[in-house]
């Protein structure tokens, strides 16, 4: 994929080690629920919580979350933008704000 390609050291991503650093601590797994269209990096995401209580007040089945293997949804389904399952966290600065 395009998006594959580093912009900050301009290689490929996987041979970039701040990409693959990055990548590896990416969730390895996600949180989804049937019939959302996004993918969550944690089960107490307010984005996800947010579409359950939607649906129940649309009078619609309120589904389990199942925790899927990233690598499965990331094809098909977007990234949560609160949560953000893409972004790898930021990098720790040793100092507290
Ligand atoms: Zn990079
Ligand atoms: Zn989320």
């Amino acid at each position: 994929m395009a998006d594959d390609f580093c912009e900050v050291m301009l290689l490929p991503s996987t041979q970039c080690d701040h990409c693959r650093s990055a990548q590896s601590k990416l969730p390895q797994r996600v949180y989804v629920t049937r019939g959302g269209s996004v993918y969550h990096r944690t089960p107490h995401c307010e984005g996800l919580k947010d579409g359950q209580r939607y649906a129940r007040w649309k009078g619609h089945d309120v589904h389990d979350i199942e925790s899927v293997p990233r690598s499965d949804v990331r094809a098909r389904l977007g990234a949560c933008e609160i949560c953000r399952p893409d972004t790898p966290p930021p990098p720790a600065t040793g100092r507290p704000f």
